[in-house]
Formats: C-alpha cells, structure tokens, sequence
C-alpha cells in the first residue's frame, strides 16, 4: 500500500533527525510491503529563507495533500528578531489551524535503562511510566476573545459541547487501544467550561463500558503526576491544562530527545512532530537524538495508518538499542556506547 507523506524538516536539527526517522520509515516499508512516498516542503525560518514568510500557502496545500506530517521542530537565533507576525513558530500554529488538528498526543514514557534520568529517582516509581496525555488544541482560553480595559485585561474560556466531545471521543479511542483508564483533568469546582467538559464525559462515556473514567482537578492532577505517575494511562484535558500537564509528564521522564508527538483532526490525517525544539546549539553536529522523531514516525504508522504491527517494530527497535548501550550524547551515561545521530538511526534501522 501506498502512503503518502508531507516532510517539513525546519530548522536547527530538524533536518537531521528527519532524515533519520525517514530511513527507518523506509527500512519498516522494505520490510511489511509499504510504499512510504516522501515529498519535501519548507516552514519556519526555512521558509523565511526561502519565500519570506513563516508559511507558505504552498506548503499548506502539499500538507493537505499528503496522508499525514512530519515535522522536524522550527526556529532559531538567526529569526529572533523577525517581528511576532513572521516568526517560525508561527507557522505551527498556522499548520495546526490549516491543518485542523485538534487533538493533541503526548506520550511520557520511561525506559528502564535511562530511569536514572527521571526527576524522581530518588522516589520509586515501580510500576514505570507511561502515559499518554490528549490535549484539546484549538479551543479554550488560547483562542477566545481577549482584550484591554483601561485598567485591566482579559481573556475568555470557552467551549462547545461539539468541541469537547470530539477530543474526549478520541481520548476514549485510545485508551481502548491502551490499559483503558481514562482520566479526564478538569476544574469543574470554579469553571463552568469544566462543569460541561464533564457532563460530556459522562455521556461519551456510555458508549465506551470497557473503559475505567476519573474525573480529577487540574490542581491534583498536577500533583498526583509528580506523587505517583503510575496511576494514569490516558489523560484527557482541554488545551491551556493540557498544554501545561503535557510538559510536565514528559520532563517526569527526563528525556527531551525521547519522546514523540501526534497532532490530529476529523479522520486519520495527522501531524507527527518530537516535543523538543530545534536545539540550535547542537545542529549539524551529528549529537542530537534522533529518537524522539522516529517514535513521532511510529506513531503516525500507528495513528494515521493504522500499521500497528509496523509502528511496534518501531518501537521494538528503538527498545532494543537503548537495551543494547546505545546512547546520544543528551542519554549517555558511563558503560554505554556513545554515537552520534546518524549511528543511532543505523543502530535502530539494524533492530527493524
Ligand atoms: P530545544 O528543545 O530546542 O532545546 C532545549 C535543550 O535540549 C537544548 O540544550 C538542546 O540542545 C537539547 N535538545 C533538544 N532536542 C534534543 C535532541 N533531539 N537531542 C539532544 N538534545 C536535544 O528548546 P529551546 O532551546 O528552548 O528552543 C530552541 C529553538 O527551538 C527556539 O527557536 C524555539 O522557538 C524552537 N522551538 C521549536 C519547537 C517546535 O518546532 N515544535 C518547540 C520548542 C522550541
């Protein structure tokens, strides 16, 4: 079968650690029979470069074309001083708006082997991490109407039920795909928003018997992350909650350069990008971890293609090397095998 795939590698690294996961797309392809077709296009200060503006209509149009995105990270130093309207980073706004992404994925996950990285060693987190934390992307305080009063400023939460029940519909989704438990973070003790964010819960809920709900509040989600992260398989928030509680699950694991993300719409088009940044300090040194974009390439194997098989020999192989000393300069430690990013890739690539 054939998937066709829009490639936005960025800035910084992002050129680097695209490569990477594309040669591991293409290995799982050899290997299960699937024509992975790469077209290449520019955002972020590539862009600017190139055309002046964050984010062509261009490389709109090639994403939309596509079955689904992979993004590399955007920005740097060199743009720093553009004025806000033509930064790089907007074109990821721009992209998710375009795009239509409103379901966010994040998931924190700790590899026994690099547990020593983990915040909270020192506290035994015995059952390990891994969670997946949905976040609303396009609603909520981040988008409505905001202002100046003569001696104040405002900013306005709001939701439909429409838009909060096709998040939570998905959230559901996934947690049937996982350990079916759901958590759904909320505030509904102050905001009205929260109180309905429930009520649609509950209702979504009926349809999905097999899957355990608890409903928490953001304050002690915040906290139960931090006392005991085990409890939480799939964690369902609106954008501002989910924008800060996402972060946090993943510095628990305490490796930026691990972790993948998945930005998602109607259907099972998606947007596939690692959490990290375009770490300009590091880029085209050949050191960066490659790792965070190749699980980003996985989840959209197992996301938007629904290539499950594929996407876990992904994941296998990343397992294996990290379990076989491989190590990036950001996840070394003494009596391991440090390599650079390209070495990891081909380490990865070895395992599929
Ligand atoms: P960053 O994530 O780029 O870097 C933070 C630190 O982590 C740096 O020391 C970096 O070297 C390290 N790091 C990040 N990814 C790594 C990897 N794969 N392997 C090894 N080390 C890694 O965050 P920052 O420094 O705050 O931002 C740098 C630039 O990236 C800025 O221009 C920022 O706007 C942009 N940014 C882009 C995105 C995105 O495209 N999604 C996200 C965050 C930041």
């Amino acid at each position: 079968m054939k998937y066709n795939i829009a490639l936005v590698k960025g800035d910084g690294i992002g050129p680097d650690i695209v490569s990477e996961a594309v040669k591991v797309l293409e290995k799982t392809g050899g290997k299960f029979s699937h024509d992975f077709v790469f077209t290449e296009t520019l955002a972020g200060g590539a862009a600017i470069d190139e055309f002046g503006i964050p984010l062509p209509e261009d490389t709109v149009n090639t994403c939309l074309s596509s079955d689904a995105v992979l993004l590399g990270a955007v920005g740097g130093p060199r743009w720093d001083n553009i004025e806000s309207a033509r930064r790089p980073e907007k074109a990821l706004l721009g992209l998710r708006s375009k795009l239509g992404l409103f379901t966010n994925l994040r998931p924190a996950l700790i590899y026994p082997e690099l547990s020593d990285a983990c915040p909270l060693k020192n506290r035994a987190i015995p059952n390990g991490l891994d969670i997946l934390v949905v976040r609303e992307l396009t609603g909520g305080i981040y988008f409505g109407k905001r202002g100046r009063t003569e001696d104040g400023a405002y900013d306005t939460m709001s939701y439909s039920k429409a838009e909060i029940e096709r998040v939570v519909r998905k959230a559901f989704e996934f947690a049937r795909m996982r350990r079916r438990r759901l958590h759904s973070v909320d505030k509904a003790n102050v905001l009205e928003t929260s109180r309905l964010w429930r009520e649609v819960v509950a209702e979504v809920s009926k349809d999905f018997p097999d899957v355990e709900v608890e409903n928490l509040y953001v304050d002690n989600a915040a906290m139960q992350l931090v006392v005991n992260p085990s409890q939480f398989d799939v964690i369902v928030t609106e954008n501002m909650f989910g924008d800060i509680l996402s972060d946090e699950a993943s510095m628990i694991t305490g490796s930026i350069g691990m972790l993948g993300s998945a930005s998602m719409g109607i259907g099972s088009f998606g947007m596939y990008e690692p959490i990290h940044g375009s770490a300009p300090d590091i880029a085209g040194k050949d050191i960066a971890n490659p790792i965070a974009t190749i699980l980003s390439a996985s989840m959209m194997l197992r996301y938007s293609f629904d290539l499950q098989k594929e996407a876990d020999a992904i994941e296998n192989a990343v397992k294996s090397a990290i379990h076989d000393g491989y190590r990036t300069k950001d996840i070394y430690t003494e009596g391991t095998k440090l390599v650079g990013t390209k070495a990891m890739g081909e380490a990865i690539r070895s395992y599929i």
